[in-house]
Formats: structure tokens, C-alpha cells, sequence
């Protein structure tokens, strides 16, 4: 009897039930993970075979836990064969598509060290967890003008193909990576932009293209943690954009952050970590250093200590302190900054140790606050007087119209206060990181001449993520996942079938999987449970309870908003990716989590001018002032007229820089309102290039002029807006470049909980293909056609193979492709402006072409 291994058939819990098809044994049983566990000494897979006997009864035969080879062995002499090992690099040439045949194909793939694979021009990147020799310059070099899909697949082919589509086409593409935590995003996102810097290098790395190179391991070392999932998890989102000069030369970039998570930093689940950077330095700081920054061992620390603490890497941690420095150094960080730096990371460790007690003497009702030591050393560290420190870690300041009250804080609000220090300070820290990288990245020179205007973005962006408990940080995350799952949704397959339809073209719609209803849910005025949220976060009687009773209350019924028990303080969302439990404590708390103006009076009193900087300024205002004051120095180097304008404008850019922080996020919309605008006249050259005409500049005046005026009008402070109302804003913003620009999708699937080598858990990875979408995916690119031209683009590439006065219609294109080339009919068609091929008649096209030239 010969049997085949055949496709898996059902997958329930634990046990997975394969059918070989219709030969006589009909199912057999298979534990590998399961039996592992069970089985230490077990290396690879392990069997429990129920056998049916002829007669229709079953019995069963226990094959010991062995190794994989063993296994195949065995089962061969058992009259099992290894499954068929051909496998396909585009899921869109499976001869038969299902479920089962993408999965089988990813995993003979995966098992021989193929971890990419492409669905059309979608690439799929199951992360191995072991590094492959496959990213030397020698990769980046065979992929370079490869055209993609001639090659196997590859994240360097991705990158290649973004760099040339801009530059052939002069439209900005952009590179939107997705999956959930731990499948390799992150990862991919450097291979990327690795790649992208080597695509401009001629020989040689240019200062612009080593600070891009070090942005990532210093962002890494201060965003990144490890978390149950992830040895290395992103606790921020980031966008990074490349731009390039008209040649392809890299020529700056700018890094956009996402909701760094800042609740990391005084609190976790078990087997978590605090942020990398705070180990690299306590492991990796010399003696000196140690001294100056009055560093503890790591277990002194209250912030590090939470939770079972164990560091099994110290040898590791003391060469990542290494790697940092050096990659500080690569974004431009001066040894004195990186001293303010860890100074900084020093008190806020500090900041944990703070201790309360009740006053034992008198009737005074406050509380003592100690250590002295570590009093003395904050304030040592942040340079503020201790009496203040003291103050404002104990008292409450609050302003009202004719008085000031100030009122002790209970125990709890006290511990609240200090981690609330805590956090602000990290993050103002993390801010002014990411504003000096951008000012590092912004390539002066270049800046006063002229203004970017080609750029390829990468998305990295916190994947989806269902804990043990979930609070507001997931919810945050887990909506801009839904966002970009429909922003995929609509790119994938409503753009596309709708140009189907608009060109008219024969087509038959596949239904896909829409998760707007989710993002209603959440995001809708104004019920949306961002608005209830904010709306009770303003409230000054609500609270947690209160919010979660409006949240049942208006979203009752909603197929999204799944019923909990009354009792239980938390709601459920069903996500395009699985049902999540968010415990709504603290919602309203984590959402309006600005810092305390006592903390901010504090630190503006500090000694040190770098702790003032820190929190003094709003970064995002300071970066596009930045921005903006390079763009006065440019166009005062443009004319005599431009000179004059920037005399005048510098008057009005230097209040900004002292204007508080509510106002100068209002401003901050003029100013890049205005650059805006500056920008698209430059780009529609209605600014010729040496002169600017002095209606333009009229124009800019006038713009720079309003921007004056809303800045005096703004005497009114006004509440910052909520966390959740920022994400929001910069959501949306990133939603915008991403609709400006080309996308390129990079799917990144796990292949395992356990973060193992090599080894791929069906399950899982099923799991993942389906919430993605995967099957409608390969389906829509299988039928539809990977590439369109419009006429004119068609013409000006194929042109030499049409006869000479070819012209940019049907008719002439037409003969092309139906008598020259002899296509079958279902493999294109043309429509009324634009010709689509499937990928082969593209490539065979291509091929032409080459023959031809
Ligand atoms: P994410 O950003 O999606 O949470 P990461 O990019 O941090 O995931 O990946 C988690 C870990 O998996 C990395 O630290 C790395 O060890 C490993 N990994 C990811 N991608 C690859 C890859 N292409 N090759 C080898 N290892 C990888
Ligand atoms: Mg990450």
C-alpha cells in the first residue's frame, strides 16, 4: 500500500487531521508541537497514526517521538511518501488555489530556506528567526534593475523595484509593512532601508546616508523592549522617508513617530523588559562613566526590578552599549549630548526609587518623601533645587481664577505623580531624539537650493496585538492595524476593480472581507469610541465605569462591539484580525496623560540648559520651523526679492521659537500650511527656477503673514489635545502621504509563538494568511492584471515594437499584442485609456523589448 501525505483537512485545538486523500488509511493524528513538550528528548515530529482496518474498525499505532529525517524515513518504509516538493515563487501560479495549496506552498518554501515569496507584487516574508546569508552587497547588487519576478523573491527586489518605479515614473512610492508582533517588520524595514541607501551609494556611504543607517539602532535602543512576543519589539510606529534628488541620489530623509508607549517604563508584564537602552547602559558604561552618572546595579532599580528580574545576556547588553554610541555618533550626537542623554536615563531611574511615607509627627497630613540620597542625586542629575523637586513630588498646584491652591497628594497620587515624571521626561527624551535625528537627516546643503521631490517611505508600524490584557496602548495599536488592513482592502481591491470598471473592461468583482464597519466603531462621529473617550475624558465627574457604560450604551447590537458581562470592567472589539478584550482602567487616565504643568514648571527650572530644551519646546514645532527657516534661507538665496522677503519673514519666525507649546501646535498647522503650499509652487515651477516672481512671493508673504496674526490672537491657552485626538491626527496625516504615493505591500507572517529557528507552525501561520485576507488576495491578483499602462506610458516604453507612426490608441496597440505576440485573450485586455497584462505577458513583453534593443 503506498500512501501520500496529504493536506491538512481540519485543524481543531491541538490535534490536526490530515486525509490522504481517498487511499484506504483515511486519517491520521498529528501532534508536533504538542508532542515536543511532552517529549523533550523528541528533535522533530511525532505521530499518532489512526490506522482503518479493513473491516471499517480503527485502531491506532503510536510511532515514538524521533528526528525529522528519522520520521520521513519511517513513514516512507510505511509506504508514505514526502509530499511533493515543487513549489511556486508567486502564489498567483499555484495550479489549484485554496487555503490548503497557499499554505503547503509556503511551507516546502520555508523549509528550504525560501522565506519570501511573492503573491504578484506583494512579497510575503515568513520570519525565520535565524539570519540567512542573503542580505551581503552582493544581494543589493543582483537585484539591482532585476525586474521583478525574474529572480526569486526577495525583500532587495522590493526595494529596487520602488527606486526605479520612482525614478522612471517621478512619483513617490511608498512601502507599507504589516503583520503582528514578532513576524519581522521591523526587521524588514531595515533590510529595506539598507537597500535603499545602497541603490544611491556610488562607492562610498555619503554623510546623509550613514546618519539614515544610524537612526535605526538608536531609535531601536530607546523605542524598542523586550516583551513576551519579541526579543526586540517596536513600542513605537515609525515612518521613515527617503528623499532622493532628481539623479536617484539619497539626499535626506525624515522620520515620523507613532505613540511611543510609555506606560513600559514603570510598569510590565512578567518576563517583560524596560526599554533596551536603560541595560546598555548599566551593563555597558564604563567605570567613568558609571561614576558621573551615578549608576546603580540594574537590581537597585525599583523601574527595573518590577516582575521577575533576570539579565541572562550581560555579555551581549555590554557590546549593544558599543553598537550604540557608535550609531549615536553616525546621527551626529557630540559626546556632551550623549552625556546630557544618559544623565537623563540616569534620574529617570532614579525617579523609581522615590519612596513615601505618612508623616508620623505632628497634624500635618502630608507625606514624607525619601530617600534622601536619592533626592540629593535627582537633583543633582536635573540640576533643579531640591525644595522644588520635593514640592513636586508631594503637592498638587492647581490655578484657579483668584487663587492658588495647593493640596498634598494622598499616597496613590503621590506614586502617580512620580511616574508620571517618569514618563514625561522619557518621552520628551525620545522626542528630542527623533527631532535631532531629523535634523541630522535634513541635508542643509541641499535644503537652501532646493526643496525634495522624490521620496520612497517605509511603514513600520506596531502590529497587531491581543495580551493577556489589553488597555488603551492596544487599542491604539490595534486601530491603526485596522487602518491599514483597510487601507490595503482598498487598494488591493476597491481601486483596483473599480479602474476595472472604469475602463470598462470584462470583470467579474471578488468579494472580499471589509472591516470599515471595525473602523466606524472606533473612529466615527460622534459616536465612535474615540469620541465617547474623549468626550469623557474632559468630563471631570466621569470615569472608567462611566465610559464603559457609554460605550455599551450607544454601540448595543454592533456586529464590531462584542457583549461582555455586565460585571466585567472591560469590552471586546472584533478586529479584522480576532476578537480583543481591552480592560478599560486607566482609558481615561493613559488618553489625557500630558505632562503635569507642576513637572513642567520644574524642569524649566532646572540649571541644565538641555533638561529646560527638553521639555521647553514642542519637537514637532521645532522640527518644522526647521523646516521652514531652511526654506527662508532658500528662497532668500533665490533673488534680490527673496532676500528682502526673508529679512522680513526671520522677524516673524523668531517669536515662534519662544512661543509657548499650546500655541505653537495651532501655528504649527499655518506654517505647514504654508511650506505646503511654498512647496507645490515650486514644484508646478511657477517659481522659475533662479527667480521668484514677486507674485509668488506676495502670496508667501501674505500666508506668513496670517500665520503672524493667529500667533498674536492666540492668547486663549487651550488644553492640549487628547492622546488618542494626536493619534488621530497623525494617523490620518500618514494616511494622506500614504494615498500621494505608489504603494508596495510587504506582508510578514510569524512562523512560530515560540520564536524558534526555523520551524514553521501551521497553525499559526494559517491563522495569519486568513485574517490577512490571503486567499482573496492571490485570487484578485491572479485573475486581475499586475500591470496597467496607459497608452502614453505603453508607447513610450513598447513603442519600438510598434510600427513607426504607432500612435497612443487601441487600434495600434492592439495588433501588438494579439497578432505580433499571438496572446491569448484572457491573458490582457485594453481598455478605454490603459492596456493590462497578466505578469507573464508583461515580462514576455519585456523580454521582447530587450531582444528588440
Ligand atoms: P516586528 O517588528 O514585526 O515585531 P521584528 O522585526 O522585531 O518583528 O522581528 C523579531 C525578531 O525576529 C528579530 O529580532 C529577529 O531576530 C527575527 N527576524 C525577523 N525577520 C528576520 C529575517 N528576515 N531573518 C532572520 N531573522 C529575522
Ligand atoms: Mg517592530
Amino acid at each position: 500500500r503506498k500512501y501520500v501525505l496529504a493536506e491538512v483537512k481540519e485543524c481543531g485545538g491541538e490535534e490536526w487531521v490530515l486525509e490522504a486523500g481517498d487511499l484506504p488509511v483515511q486519517r491520521f493524528l498529528l501532534w508536533p508541537r504538542k508532542a515536543q513538550e511532552k517529549h523533550p528528548q523528541s528533535l522533530g515530529f511525532y505521530f499518532l497514526l489512526q490506522e482503518r482496518n479493513h473491516d471499517g474498525s480503527i485502531h491506532y499505532v503510536h510511532l515514538p517521538p524521533v528526528s525529522k529525517e528519522q520520521e520521513t524515513q519511517r513513514l516512507a518504509a510505511r509506504g508514505f511518501l514526502p509530499p511533493p516538493q515543487d513549489d511556486f515563487a508567486d502564489l498567483c501560479n499555484l495550479p489549484v488555489l485554496s487555503e490548503d495549496s497557499i499554505l503547503n506552498n509556503l511551507r516546502t518554501r520555508f523549509y528550504k530556506k525560501k522565506i519570501y515569496t511573492y503573491a504578484g507584487s506583494i512579497l510575503i516574508a515568513i520570519n525565520p528567526f535565524k539570519f540567512l546569508p542573503i542580505y551581503n552587497p552582493k544581494y543589493v547588487k543582483m537585484y539591482e534593475k532585476h525586474q521583478l519576478g525574474k529572480l526569486e523573491p526577495h525583500i532587495f527586489a522590493i526595494a529596487d523595484v520602488a527606486y526605479y518605479t520612482m525614478l522612471r515614473k517621478r512619483v513617490n512610492q511608498c512601502i507599507v509593512i504589516s503583520g503582528e508582533s514578532g513576524s519581522g517588520k521591523t526587521q524588514s524595514t531595515n533590510f529595506l532601508i539598507h537597500c535603499l541607501t545602497a541603490l544611491s551609494q556610488k562607492g562610498y556611504a555619503s554623510g546623509v546616508e550613514r546618519t539614515i543607517l544610524g537612526a535605526g539602532p538608536v531609535l531601536e535602543a530607546f523605542g524598542n523592549a523586550k516583551t513576551a512576543h519579541n526579543n526586540n519589539s517596536s513600542r513605537f510606529g515609525k515612518f521613515i522617508q527617503v528623499n532622493y534628488l532628481e539623479g536617484g541620489v539619497v539626499r535626506g530623509a525624515v522620520v515620523e513617530k507613532y505613540l511611543l508607549e510609555k506606560s513600559r517604563l514603570v510598569s510590565r508584564e512578567k518576563n517583560e523588559r524596560n526599554y533596551h537602552v536603560f541595560y546598555y547602559l548599566l551593563l555597558g558604561a564604563s567605570g567613568e562613566d558609571r561614576k558621573e552618572f551615578k549608576l546603580l546595579p540594574p537590581e537597585d532599580y525599583f523601574y527595573l526590578k518590577q516582575q521577575n528580574f533576570k539579565i541572562e545576556d550581560e555579555e551581549d547588553l555590554h557590546h549593544d552599549f558599543e553598537r550604540l554610541q557608535q550609531a549615536m555618533e553616525m546621527v551626529g550626537f557630540l559626546p556632551a549630548t550623549k552625556k546630557q542623554i544618559f544623565s537623563v536615563l540616569s534620574a529617570i531611574l532614579y525617579l523609581g526609587n522615590v519612596t513615601y511615607t505618612k508623616k508620623s509627627t505632628g497634624r500635618d497630613e502630608g507625606l514624607d518623601v525619601g530617600p534622601p540620597e536619592v533626592l540629593a542625586t535627582l537633583s543633582d542629575l536635573l540640576k533643579v533645587k531640591e525644595e522644588l523637586l520635593v514640592e513636586a513630588l508631594t503637592k498638587r498646584k492647581t490655578v484657579t481664577v483668584n487663587d492658588k491652591l495647593i493640596l498634598p497628594y494622598s499616597h496613590s497620587e503621590a506614586i502617580t505623580a512620580r511616574d508620571s515624571m517618569a514618563k514625561s521626561l522619557y518621552s520628551a527624551l525620545f522626542d528630542w531624539i527623533v527631532l535631532r535625528i531629523n535634523h541630522a537627516l535634513l541635508n542643509k546643503k541641499d535644503m537652501e537650493e532646493s526643496v525634495p521631490c522624490l521620496s520612497i517611505g517605509v511603514l513600520d508600524i506596531f502590529g497587531f496585538e491581543d495580551f493577556q490584557t489589553n488597555s488603551f496602548e492596544q487599542f491604539c495599536i490595534n486601530y491603526a492595524n485596522e487602518q491599514l488592513q483597510y487601507y490595503f482592502n482598498n487598494h488591493i481591491f476597491n481601486l483596483e476593480q473599480e479602474e476595472y470598471q472604469a475602463e470598462g473592461i470584462t470583470w467579474h468583482n471578488i468579494d472580499y472581507t471589509d472591516n470599515v464597519g471595525c473602523i466606524n466603531l472606533i473612529s466615527k462621529k460622534p459616536t465612535g469610541l474615540l469620541y465617547l473617550l474623549d468626550e469623557e475624558s474632559n468630563f471631570p465627574h466621569a470615569t472608567d465605569e462611566t465610559l464603559l457604560a457609554k460605550f455599551k450604551q450607544q454601540h448595543q447590537g454592533n456586529k464590531y462591539f462584542i457583549p461582555t458581562p455586565v460585571m466585567e470592567p472591560a469590552f471586546v472589539i472584533q478586529h479584522f484580525a480576532g476578537k480583543v478584550k481591552y480592560q478599560i482602567k486607566d482609558f481615561r487616565e493613559k488618553n489625557t496623560d500630558h505632562m503635569r504643568p507642576d513637572i513642567v514648571a520644574l524642569l524649566r527650572s532646572s540649571d541644565r540648559a538641555y533638561v529646560r530644551q527638553l521639555i521647553g519646546m514642542d519637537p514637532v514645532a521645532m522640527f518644522r520651523w526647521g523646516i521652514l527657516r531652511a526654506t527662508i534661507r532658500g528662497i532668500a538665496a533665490f533673488s534680490e526679492a527673496g532676500r528682502s522677503w526673508a529679512a522680513k519673514t526671520a522677524g516673524v519666525v523668531r517669536p515662534i521659537s519662544r512661543t509657548p507649546l499650546g500655541e505653537l501646535q495651532r501655528s504649527n498647522t499655518q506654517i505647514e500650511r504654508m511650506y505646503k503650499k511654498n512647496r507645490s509652487i515650486k514644484q508646478k515651477n511657477i517659481i522659475p527656477k533662479n527667480l521668484l516672481d514677486s507674485q509668488s512671493l506676495k502670496f508667501i508673504v501674505s500666508l506668513q503673514d496670517r500665520t503672524t496674526k493667529s500667533l498674536l490672537h492666540l492668547h486663549k491657552k487651550k488644553k492640549p489635545p487628547s492622546i488618542s485626538a494626536q493619534f488621530q491626527t497623525s494617523l490620518t496625516k500618514l494616511l494622506e502621504t500614504l494615498n500621494r504615493a505608489e504603494p508596495f505591500f510587504i506582508r510578514c507572517i510569524r512562523s512560530n509563538a515560540e520564536k524558534e529557528e526555523m520551524y514553521l507552525d501551521e497553525a499559526l501561520v494559517v491563522q495569519q494568511l486568513r485574517y490577512t485576507g490571503m486567499l482573496e488576495t492571490v485570487r484578485i491578483r491572479r485573475s486581475g492584471y499586475g500591470a496597467k499602462y496607459s497608452f502614453q506610458e505603453f508607447i513610450g516604453q513598447f513603442g519600438v515594437l510598434l510600427p513607426k507612426n504607432a500612435t497612443a490608441c487601441k487600434e495600434d496597440i492592439s495588433p501588438l499584442l494579439e497578432k505580433k505576440m499571438g496572446l491569448d485573450p484572457t491573458t490582457y485586455q485594453i481598455g478605454k485609456t490603459k492596456v493590462f497584462l497578466k505578469e507573464l505577458e508583461r515580462q514576455q513583453l519585456q523580454d521582447m523589448l530587450h531582444k528588440e534593443v
